[in-house]
């Protein structure tokens, strides 16, 4: 492993901080934490902690001994001073002297001693670090090291490798008691340089930053070198016949998916890793037995559970059996899960709550390693968590048998109420768990829609003629949206836009289909081919794009929202707008004809029907042409309608949301357009 130590980067990161009135102590701690956070063989999401022990000025003037740790809910990888809250090291220090101590009264300790009342809560780690009198302490989770560590004899194989050069401590769930026998370890063999933790990680010490970092790329190397000894490259899998994942996603979402009441289903949402690794493992003849033996280190587990769920292979053409199949897996998981939750609470003496039997991870031969979250972001943390698992256990299994925690310490760490608040307990947006793909979405409307529903926190998908601002608006609305370019007329182009949704995000549940466009001319005179290119485009698009979403949403088997763009030419038609007129109001029909063959699916059909809105239909030389022909400004043609208000690109966008979140109409048509009873539905 490589050592990126660079003394300019440090004496720069100094100066910065010096600026915001930072310690050049908490500047180093800033940096080389980083330096490790960002490095997914030592720590991924949030793992792994660092601290210094320094001295600050409180409010009254006074000096006090403080150390700084790093804060729950921070990630190494970008982590600031603020990620770094300072608590009295004195009063942290007395506890050491105590026989027990229990989870609410080091939580609250901790909290009491905190030189800012409103910073972060200081790592479950906390007490290890204050207990030990190194200055710099680093705390990882490399692969390398558990790779060695979990083992049926790792204690006695990193002994071998380690000599005294580090302290070994047997496994003990963080907290209190670790930090106990870590201090217990460090006195025994006070000149070491660093512990390892029984199937658990590594910690190193330093008098100064750069000591401890040099010291734990130095110890993770060695046993990345005892590994490269004994350690093969994985063969590359023969490639076997499986269904396409595009086509497997949504049967696993909909499998996944847990109905609500009401129409409603707590969905999921997926990232699919399918490189050679990830393809490798899946296939092995033994899967259910390697997958079955467990995390690598404990704080994996709240994210991908105690254990993946192994799947067959789906054979191309027999996808049927492969879901009932898949069904019956889940069933037995899910049993299993519960059994696990009951075995252990009894041993605990009761009194735990819990939590759903869903797996988070699954695996699919022929397909890969498909891990599911409530978010994007969530899935790819858990997907992340179940590759380096697969990178670790290749590892273990060279060097000898992979044997990670027990059941009991997994249970304990699962359910341990310290390590469930990393997760964290804010309220979904009403949109979470839903992916919604836009067509037109580079258009003044599709825009406007993509970035409400993001906000709404739906996973987006943004196809537009036009790739680059589709990507724009895709990343307008966040990291993991998507934007793609699509031609919504070749039925090619559309199926292979929602296999790319799939692909990413699993499936797709709600569709507004929105691209269209105007072309003028008087009806009597109109060249036939225009009046075909309109439908082209204004209905024939639409149909295409319906379709594509009716059959992802019945994979998935939990209904789902497909909305439709018309336009109020659909109802009330204007001179020489004949081409696009006649168009819209077949694609009303056409969401009408969806909302009566598809509501026993769940699939809700709504249309809205907006007009006088700023866009690429209705451009400023528009404007102003119209309404110099009606006698009016710009100012008021915009805003000829009953309310006397300008209608906009976003008011279509609300409309488009409220009939996602909607559950009971289907069929329908919304009006935006601030008031025309002329053009009222009737
Ligand atoms: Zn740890």
């Amino acid at each position: 492993m490589k050592n990126l130590w660079s003394g300019a980067e440090a004496d720069r990161l100094v100066t910065h901080y010096a600026q915001q009135g930072h310690h050049a102590d908490v500047a180093l701690r800033v940096y080389t934490s980083r330096l490790l956070g960002i490095e997914p063989a030592l720590v991924l999401h949030g793992g792994g902690n660092t601290s210094v022990k320094t001295r600050l000025r409180d409010v009254a003037g006074d000096e006090v001994e403080v150390l700084c740790v790093k804060g729950s809910g921070w990630d190494m990888g970008n982590i600031e001073p603020a990620g770094l809250p300072a608590v009295r090291l004195q009063p942290l220090r007395r506890l050491a002297a105590l026989e027990r101590l229990s989870d609410e009264d080091m939580v609250n300790a901790q909290r009491c001693n905190l030189m800012d009342a409103s910073a972060p809560n200081p790592s479950v780690e906390t007490l290890l670090h204050a207990f030990l009198p190194h200055k710099f302490i680093d705390h990882t989770h490399a692969n390398a090291v558990l790779a060695l560590s979990d083992q049926p004899d790792g204690i006695a194989i990193c002994q071998d490798l380690y000599g005294n050069e580090m302290a070994i401590v047997d496994y003990v769930m963080p907290g209190f008691l670790l930090a106990k026998a870590a201090a217990a370890a460090h006195e025994q063999q006070p000149g070491v340089q660093g512990l390892i933790l029984h199937k658990h990680g590594i910690f190193s010490f330093g008098e100064t930053a750069e000591e401890a970092y040099e010291r734990m790329i130095r110890m993770v190397t060695r046993a990345e070198q005892r590994i490269a000894r004994v350690s093969v490259a994985v063969p590359a899998a023969a490639p076997v016949a499986a269904a396409p994942a595009a086509d497997v996603l949504p049967l696993l979402r909909g499998a996944l998916a847990q109905q609500l009441g009401d129409g409603r289903h707590q969905r999921w949402i997926a990232s699919l890793r399918n490189g050679p690794a990830a393809l490798a493992f899946v296939g092995r003849a033994d899967l259910q037995q390697a997958a079955w033996s467990g995390v690598i280190t404990p704080d994996h587990g709240i994210r991908i559970k105690n254990r993946p769920l192994v799947l067959s292979r789906p054979q191309p053409g027999a996808l049927a059996d492969w879901e009932a199949d898949t069904a019956q897996r889940l069933d037995a998981y899910a049993a299993d899960y519960r059994a696990y939750f009951e075995r252990q609470n009894a041993r605990v003496g009761g009194g735990r709550k819990q939590l759903d039997a869903l797996p988070r991870v699954l695996l699919v031969p022929g397909v890969g390693v498909v891990a599911f979250g409530k978010s994007k972001a969530d899935a790819e943390i858990a997907a992340d968590l179940a590759e380096t698992t697969i990178t670790t256990l290749n590892w273990a299994e060279a060097v000898g048998r992979f044997e990670p925690l027990s059941e009991d310490h997994l249970f304990d760490m699962e359910y341990w109420p310290l390590e469930q608040a990393k997760l964290g307990k804010a309220a979904e947006a009403p949109l979470a768990r839903q992916v919604v793909l836009v067509t037109g979405g580079a258009g003044a409307i599709g825009a406007a829609t993509a970035k409400l529903f993001a906000r709404h926190g739906a996973e987006v998908v943004v196809l537009d003629l036009d790739g680059e601002a589709a990507q724009a608006v895709a990343k307008s609305c966040g990291r993991h949206a998507l934007g793609l370019a699509c031609d919504v007329t070749d039925p090619q182009a559309v199926r292979a836009a929602f296999d790319a949704a799939c692909l990413r995000f699993g499936g797709v549940d709600i569709v507004v289909s929105n691209a269209g466009a105007a072309w003028e001319g008087a009806i009597a005179t109109l060249d036939d081919a225009v009046l075909r290119r309109s439908f082209e485009l204004n209905f024939f698009s639409h149909q295409g794009v319906a379709q594509n979403a009716v059959r992802v949403m019945k994979a998935q088997g939990s209904g789902g929202a497909l909305l439709f763009n018309v336009s109020k030419q659909a109802v009330n038609p204007g001179a020489n707008f004949g081409a696009y007129g006649t168009s819209k109001a077949a694609t009303l029909l056409l969401a009408r004809q969806y909302a009566l063959e598809h509501g026993a699916d769940g699939i809700r059909v709504n249309a809205v029907n907006a007009d006088r809105i700023r866009s690429g239909l209705l451009t400023e030389k528009m404007i102003a042409s119209r309404a110099s022909s009606r006698g009016l400004s710009e100012h008021d043609y915009m805003r000829g309608n009953l309310l006397q208000q300008e209608v906009t690109a976003e008011d279509v966008a609300l409309a488009f949301v409220h009939q996602a979140l909607e559950m009971k109409t289907t069929g329908g048509v919304t009006t935006v357009d601030g008031g025309n009873i002329a053009a009222a539905l009737r």
